[in-house]
């Protein structure tokens, strides 16, 4: 892949090349890693930031139609906005759903918007790393918000919430008056509740659910990132496009007090951290791949099971021989 000249294009914000960058990031050749890992570098040369928005919400709550109207009403704004998407079940397929252009069809023909689907990886250890990157580039590109969307299964939240400034979780209106079963792990993980389809005849059931997860919230731990008031459960419509504005006010203020008391620098610090400790583990773990270590795993294993040598003698030996090499 040609790469000269790439990281100019992104810092002038043309989305081919920031669409290349991003499939680069994504391979897996070692040439190409080599690759992506220069032009990271080498866009680090704007200090850029976007606002990093994830949003999580199970099938059918009204994401794509949420990131359409609100993408729409940031660019009318005058933003750019970027959509990355992160679906560990097209990981599983190999196809991708989530992010796909025809979901949000009129954001997708807007100069000032970028839509990328899910990297299909097999592992949601290499998704997160690609997405992360891809975050890194559209920033790059001048972005002002990006948006990152999955879907809530599994450990992917975590990992999307990981690599945001604020965290969106979006639910519907429930049909009874119990807590839809979302997981308090995943609630303590939310900067804002936005509860969609508070419209016609799901208004009423709007209210009473955005009521109960407004208690639900303020029966949670503090957090020291959480200004007064936060964080909190609102109504929106995706289809109408009401409570768009005011979620947007409160997120700009969230993002805005965060930054004020030093903590958006510090969170963003942390994550770096964090990311870094990951690939280490990711790194050490794929050592353990390898045919040699396989072999020298199966050697050991057989001495282990016929009592020759102790679990933790043969795991030293191991790994003083996978130090060697
Ligand atoms: P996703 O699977 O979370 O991306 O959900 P979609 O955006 O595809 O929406 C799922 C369904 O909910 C579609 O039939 C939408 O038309 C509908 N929907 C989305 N937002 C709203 C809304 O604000 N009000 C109403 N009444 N329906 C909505």
């Amino acid at each position: 892949m040609q790469i000269d000249g790439l990281s100019d294009k992104i810092l002038n914000g043309d989305r081919r090349a920031l669409a290349r960058a991003i499939t680069l990031v994504e391979s897996s050749r070692t040439d190409h890693r080599a690759a992506a890992e220069a032009l990271l570098q080498d866009v680090q040369r704007t200090d850029r930031q976007a606002l990093r928005i994830g949003l999580s919400g199970t099938p059918g709550v009204g994401k794509s139609t949420f990131i359409e109207a609100f993408g729409m009403m940031l660019i009318e704004q005058g933003l750019r906005v970027a959509v990355l998407a992160v679906d560990p079940s097209s990981a599983r397929s190999g196809g991708s759903i989530l992010g796909d252009k025809t979901r949000m069809d009129r954001l997708a023909r807007e100069k000032d918007a970028f839509i990328r689907p899910s990297p299909s990886r097999s592992q949601l250890g290499g998704v997160a790393r690609h997405t992360r990157e891809a975050v890194a580039l559209c920033e790059a590109a001048g972005f002002d918000v990006v948006l990152i969307e999955t879907v809530g299964v599994g450990q992917s939240e975590t990992m999307v919430a990981q690599m945001s400034d604020l965290f969106l979780l979006l639910l519907a209106p429930a049909g009874g008056d119990e807590l839809q079963g979302v997981k308090r792990g995943i609630m303590e993980m939310a900067d804002m509740i936005l509860v969609n389809k508070a419209d016609g005849d799901l208004k009423a059931a709007a209210t009473r659910t955005c009521a109960d997860y407004a208690g639900a919230l303020r029966l949670l731990r503090k957090r020291p990132q959480d200004p007064p008031g936060f964080p909190k459960a609102m109504m929106v419509s995706a289809a109408e496009g009401s409570g768009l504005d005011e979620a947007w006010g409160q997120m700009q203020s969230l993002a805005g007090w965060r930054k004020d008391e030093g903590l958006w620098a510090d969170t963003r610090a942390a994550q770096a951290r964090l990311w870094f400790e990951e690939e280490v583990r990711h790194a050490l773990l794929a050592r353990l791949n390898t045919p040699q270590a396989k072999a020298l795993l199966n050697d050991y294993g057989t001495q282990v099971a016929g009592g020759d040598v102790t679990a933790t003698g043969a795991a030293q030996a191991v790994l003083d021989r996978l130090a060697e090499v």
